[in-house]
């Protein structure tokens, strides 16, 4: 038997650590042990390691989390993606799924997906009774008459280790039906639960989100600030709500959700107004990304959230560079902030010593790369953000996912 003992697993060198939470950025080794980080330090190659994984030129982060998930795979029909190919396939190793699960349904996630899955799995559980079946497609199951807050409350408490929060969702048809009724049961589940409650876009915006943020409490997430459709921060008169600043003000958190609704346009005007989003979020699911186990008849066209330009969460980094954030406010959207949202800020989203060892490793591409909207806005970036594998628990996972855009040349 091997008897040879090496002070650490594995020891990844030379990379360029960007971590917000402790401030670092530079170049720094870093150490894992029995699947947790054991040491962040300028130079290790002298030291013996059971593998060593050069990193030189690469961007070592805290594991990504990607704050806006739709991977109740199978139990939300063809919305729901494979949880390893949104996550550790994709370089980034916690998600975050947005109202999927339901009080009637949570025991599905935790034991079909976030027992098996290799990604870290958490949730904003719905307050809907079915969840998000379909991605809300059909709207007849969703209205006041489905929401239960007790059972959801009791729920939620009985699951706090996998549910961090409480989502709301009056995207598309909902607020027109019923006002603001599903949206202050959803407060009331988050006040009784102590979890912050993630609030989408509505349509028409411009009268509703008058109405709906003054509902929203600190910690609160506000999501979808670029969408193109109504119910984005931006007026029809071409301004971002005055009402956003007084939320943020307050201590409301804004999650771009990127979605196939995002918008250069909208976030330029965002952005320039001086709002920055706390969380960035991809938000793909079975209708906007082309999902491999998607077979037969391709009904995405079908869904009003359909979309043809290619994204991933390291696109929408990409994105954000491109117009302007710097490098560590972006990383910080996908690994402090989003910590902090769930309330897990000591457990993930930091490259600490003593930590589980989920770590990104990416590549920044130089050259010149086309990135688009489905609005049909082209823009040329000299820096593309690609992941390439990640640490979950200190184990290797390559990013070889098929939802993995190719890298496009301008
Ligand atoms: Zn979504």
């Amino acid at each position: 038997m091997n008897t040879v003992s090496f002070p650490y697993d594995v020891v990844l060198t030379g990379g360029t650590v960007i971590d917000p939470a402790t401030g670092l950025n530079g170049r720094y080794d870093v150490a894992i042990t029995g699947g947790k980080i054991a040491a962040v330090v300028p130079d290790l190659s002298q030291v013996q390691a059971r593998e060593k994984i050069d990193v030189s030129g690469k961007l070592v982060t805290a594991g990504m989390i990607d704050t806006h998930a739709h991977v109740y795979e199978h139990v939300t029909g063809k919305f729901g993606l494979n949880p390893d190919m949104v996550g550790v396939r994709s370089g980034v190793t916690t998600l975050i799924d947005q109202g999927g699960p339901s009080c009637m349904t949570i025991g599905g996630f935790r034991n079909y997906l976030v027992d098996t899955a290799d990604s870290r799995l958490l949730c904003f559980i719905s307050c809907y009774l079915v969840g998000g079946l379909e991605g809300h497609l059909y709207p007849d199951l969703y209205g006041p008459h489905g929401v239960n807050v007790d059972h959801t409350v009791r729920v939620a408490k009985e699951n706090l280790d996998i549910v961090r929060g409480i989502k709301a969702h009056a995207e598309i048809g909902g607020q027109s039906r019923w006002g603001l009724e599903v949206i202050k049961t959803g407060r009331e589940i988050a006040r009784q639960t102590g979890l912050p409650l993630e609030e989408g876009p509505v349509p028409d915006a411009d009268e509703l989100i008058r109405e709906l943020v003054p509902f929203m409490e600190p910690g609160d997430v506000l999501a979808h600030p670029f969408t193109r459709h109504p119910g984005g921060f931006v007026s029809k008169e071409g301004e971002v709500h005055p009402i956003v600043f007084e939320a943020i003000a307050r201590g409301v958190r804004v999650d771009v959700g990127h979605g196939s609704h995002f918008s250069f346009e909208v976030a330029k005007r965002v952005l320039d107004a001086g709002v920055r989003p706390f969380t960035l979020g991809a938000d793909l699911h079975g209708y906007n990304v082309k999902a491999p186990s998607a077979g037969g008849k391709d009904t995405r066209e079908e869904n009003p959230f359909f979309g043809i330009a290619p994204f991933s969460l390291t696109i929408a980094m990409s994105e954000l560079l491109a117009l302007g954030m710097t490098m560590e406010e972006i990383i910080a959207t996908v690994t402090s902030n989003p910590a902090a949202m769930v309330r897990m800020e000591d457990e993930i989203g930091a490259l600490k010593v003593g930590r589980d060892a989920d770590i990104s490793v990416m590549e920044v591409l130089n050259g010149r790369f086309k990135l688009s909207d489905n609005s049909g806005v082209e823009v040329v970036t000299d820096r593309l953000i690609r992941p390439v594998f990640c640490l979950r628990d200190g184990v290797r996972h390559d990013s070889d996912s098929p939802l993995i855009p190719d890298a496009i040349a301008a």
